[in-house]
């Protein structure tokens, strides 16, 4: 990995993060998190030694506060040299009796922790001779596993470009509960409880190893979660979003991946799909989606368009608004320009995209509820037409009609029957070309231009049929701009 880019972290060689984080929504992983991990812990970018100052009471010498009006002058809290030996005698570890003892030592953790014993036992050479229990009852020699973790939390990592990360932390609760029971009686004021310190022995060993890496509390570009039991670490690679539009340059493809109809893209397909699983061979997200997954090892795509025209319907001018999502990138920055040309050159013929740029999660949304006024160009055909400027005339008398339109039967299996109004803006263009008769309009989000014109036998009122008074057939349909963004 010679000169990555920027101070992102690459970290190399084989991975199949794909399993990892395969379809965990944001959302759900916070339910995730709160359910299970109910104290998942996350910590800030924060250098621990300047946090510990911060939070912990320190005390320098030997004084010792009262606190409250019981003391167990058998074993006082630490500081006190009483509340030291006893934290020694029931077999706290190093890390722990730093920890809690509330004691300035020149280093900190393990190492702090062996100078506050040594000390201790200089001063009652009788504190070695006690049998110490295998586990610390503090932490149950947790922080031994703290390279290990670290290590994991690497190697699942392997190969992921990140700048950020959330780190959550499961302790078992008999834990948790046993130390702070402890920690409260023996341990100095104002120490660290168990998981705090866990998580800021676990970010300070990452950072020895990866300086880079910020540890955040929202929008990580990696998630990690790490369960103190089975010492199980669990990452999801969070996705990235581009926001830009696509022109549709020819008919017959939907919007989005629509899966076989027969086996309804299940396992391998069938063979109606020939195994492809999809009903159309192509979609403007996978024509879109494919060269980016290429350039950001990504596991797959969502596509979020601000509405969508129907599979034989072009959408030309400006193109329509949409969110890429990418999902499980292993490359989170890349040259919007260069990918844009690759786009570009992936299916020119078919769909163009352009004014690529970063988005958020949120625009998701904010793309999808927008509702914009929409150009179209629509041609139809007439049997026995009328006079030429009488079909003119009548065309234009629709311009700033309110449409009432009842939902179409060709969408009535997926919508609510129900009836809309929708704004005309304006009618343009008409041309008639013996049988065939062609005109744009401007209209209000959500106008259904084909009924406009055929009428869906009468649901639409009026309608292109009801002002020339002949059946129309739509031939085709073009979306020539999307008045947004
Ligand atoms: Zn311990
Ligand atoms: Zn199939």
């Amino acid at each position: 990995m010679d000169a990555p880019p920027s101070p992102l972290v690459i970290l190399m060689s084989e991975d199949d993060s794909k399993e990892t984080s395969n379809g965990v929504d944001e959302d759900e992983w916070h339910l995730y998190a709160s359910a299970d991990y109910g104290a998942a812990e996350s910590l800030e970018n924060s250098e621990p030694s300047k946090e510990e100052e911060i939070d912990v009471e320190w005390f320098d010498g030997d004084d010792f506060y009262q606190q409250g009006d019981s003391i167990d002058w058998d074993a006082p809290p630490c500081p006190a040299p009483l509340g030291i030996a006893h934290v020694i005698k029931i077999g706290a570890c190093d890390h722990c009796l730093h920890r809690i003892g509330g004691r300035r030592t020149q280093s900190s953790g393990f190492e702090g922790g062996a100078s506050l014993r040594k000390e201790a036992f200089s001063r009652d050479a009788g504190l070695s001779d006690f049998d110490i229990p295998d586990l610390c009852p503090l932490c149950e020699n947790l922080f031994d596993d703290v390279g290990n973790i670290v290590e994991r939390i690497i190697e699942t990592l392997e190969e992921t470009q990140f700048r950020s990360m959330q780190l959550g932390i499961h302790i078992p609760k008999d834990l948790l509960q046993s130390e702070d029971a402890i920690r409260t009686k023996h341990g100095a004021r104002g120490s660290k409880p168990l998981k705090a310190s866990f998580a800021i022995a676990i970010q300070a060993e990452m950072l020895r190893k990866i300086p880079e890496i910020a540890f955040v509390k929202e929008y990580p570009d990696v998630m990690v979660t790490v369960d103190a039991l089975t010492l199980r670490v669990d990452t999801d690679v969070r996705p990235v979003f581009i926001y830009g539009r696509y022109e549709k340059l020819a008919r017959g493809i939907p919007q989005t991946r629509w899966p076989c109809r027969s086996c309804r893209g299940r396992g391998d397909g069938c063979e109606s799909c020939e195994g492809t699983g999809l009903q159309y061979r192509e979609s403007v997200q996978d024509i879109i989606g494919d060269p980016v997954k290429a350039d950001m090892g990504a596991f797959d795509t969502s596509f979020h368009g601000m509405g969508r025209e129907d599979i034989d319907v072009r959408c030309l001018g400006s193109g329509r608004p949409f969110v890429l999502e990418i999902k499980n990138p292993k490359i989170r920055e890349t040259d919007l320009g260069d990918l844009e040309s690759k786009i570009n050159s992936n299916n020119p013929e078919k769909v163009k995209v352009n004014s690529l740029k970063w988005c958020h999660k949120k625009d998701v949304s904010r793309v999808k509820e927008t509702r914009s006024e929409k150009s179209y160009t629509i041609r139809f055909k007439i049997e026995d037409a009328p006079p030429e400027d009488q079909i003119i005339d009548s065309i234009n008398s629709l311009s700033g009609v309110v449409l009432e339109q009842e939902t179409p039967k060709r969408v009535s299996h997926r919508r609510a029957a129900k009836t809309r109004k929708r704004k005309i803006v304006s009618i343009s263009d008409v041309v008639v070309d013996d049988q065939e008769i062609q005109f744009s309009l401007r209209c209000e989000a959500g106008t259904y231009v084909k009924e406009l014109v055929h009428s869906d036998e009468g649901r639409t009122v009026p309608s292109v049929k009801s002002v020339i008074d002949r059946e129309c057939e739509v031939l085709w349909l073009d979306v020539d701009e999307i008045h947004a963004d």
